[in-house]
């Protein structure tokens, strides 16, 4: 056999590694689910640093855009100084602003282990979009999308000093280099998912689309594990109009209904152990049992990147909440226990995905933790 045949049949054998799906999946411990925290008052609607910033208007094109971008990037600067931030500029027309190219900026935030080369990594990618729509005029968009952007600033809050014990670990012991081993996350805030003027398939989702089309066009070099950003997605969670009272968030995609169980699974551990503060009539993710499914037909962020491909676990309410592009969709209509809970479990869901029972505070070290 010449070595040229063996490296292809090593070539072949790898490949056949590669298409596996990740098995190291293991459930968060009582006592970790215990230590996800809730975010406290850093949702506080007035004064909280999460969220009130971002309680504006905040389309495309006007000051309240950049507002909410410097906010973004100034939490991650000083809070989170180990994620790289990545801006994907783009400009649209749209019917109700004539011919002026509006801008639209998608930022994302990435954690990934820290020798991994270009294309390498599998990244949990959790994703909202920022902007707000343009009428009624002063439209703040609170669950639309204020509330999960600012969960998602959370929620890598929650991740990052466990991402980066398991990262120095891994590095220490110089484990690293396999799919299943080289997992990251990244934090989509999208911009421009609002219509202008009426929802159509090119008067929406302007930024997803922009980011979509790139980075399916945007290859990883020749032998990458992964062979552009889009396949890089382990799986695209997409928080839309969360933070009112009792949501029903049915499960819509058939092919990634086995995810949607492991967070219903999460939403029902903390409740039972009292770890969550909402008393809804459902649970939030009321579907786990459910073996029918149809096309959803809620058109939102994820269709540009689910028509690519992309595995999309789609976390919006149905029916949607009644303050739904209404004026009253602000900070005062949220229910901040149901605010509180989504940061809990989809905080939960993230560190169980990320396999954190790998640094699981054990002993005092996890009764530390939880004061
Ligand atoms: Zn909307």
């Amino acid at each position: 056999m010449s070595g040229h045949v063996i490296s292809v049949l090593l070539f072949l054998a790898l490949h056949q590694l590669l298409v596996l799906p990740v098995v190291a999946y293991t459930a968060l411990s009582d006592n970790f689910l215990k230590l996800v925290p809730s975010g406290g008052d850093d949702f506080d609607i007035d004064n909280g640093k999460l969220l009130a910033p971002i309680l504006i208007p905040r389309v495309a094109g006007t000051p309240g855009q950049t507002v909410a971008q410097k906010h973004f990037l100034n939490f991650f600067a000083t809070e989170l100084p180990e994620w790289s931030v990545e801006w994907y500029n783009s400009t649209s027309t749209t019917p109700a602003t004539g011919n002026r190219q509006i801008p639209f900026a998608n930022l994302v935030f990435k954690r990934e282990p820290p020798w991994v080369r270009e294309g390498q990594s599998n990244l949990l990618t959790l994703v909202a979009h920022y902007d707000s729509k343009i009428t009624p005029n002063g439209f703040i968009g609170a669950i639309d999308s204020a509330a999960p952007c600012a969960i998602l600033m959370h929620v890598a809050r929650t991740l990052d000093k466990y991402v980066t014990q398991m990262y120095d670990e891994m590095s220490a012991l110089g484990e690293g280099g396999t799919v299943e081993m080289d997992m990251g996350v990244q934090i989509l805030l999208l911009d421009g998912e609002e219509a202008f003027q009426s929802w159509t398939a090119t008067d929406s989702l302007y930024g997803s689309r922009a980011l979509a089309e790139l980075w399916e066009s945007s290859p990883h070099p020749a032998m990458s594990f992964y062979r552009n950003p889009l396949d890089q997605i382990s799986m695209f969670v997409l928080l839309d109009l969360l933070g009112s009272a009792n949501p029903i968030v049915p499960s819509y995609i058939q092919t990634t209904h086995w995810a949607y169980k492991n967070m219903a699974t999460i939403e029902d551990r903390m409740r039972k152990l009292g770890l969550l503060e909402s008393s809804p009539k459902h649970p939030f993710l009321a579907e786990a049992k459910k073996h029918t499914f149809y096309p959803s037909g809620v058109d939102d962020d994820h269709r540009p990147f689910m028509a690519r491909g992309v595995p999309v676990l789609h976390l919006i309410p149905s029916p949607f909440p009644s303050v739904w592009h209404k004026m009253e969709d602000d900070g005062a209509h949220l229910d901040m226990p149901t605010v509180r809970d989504w940061a809990r479990i989809v905080g939960a869901f993230a560190l169980e995905w990320l396999d954190m029972m790998e640094v699981e505070p054990k002993g005092d070290a996890g009764a530390a933790a939880l004061s």
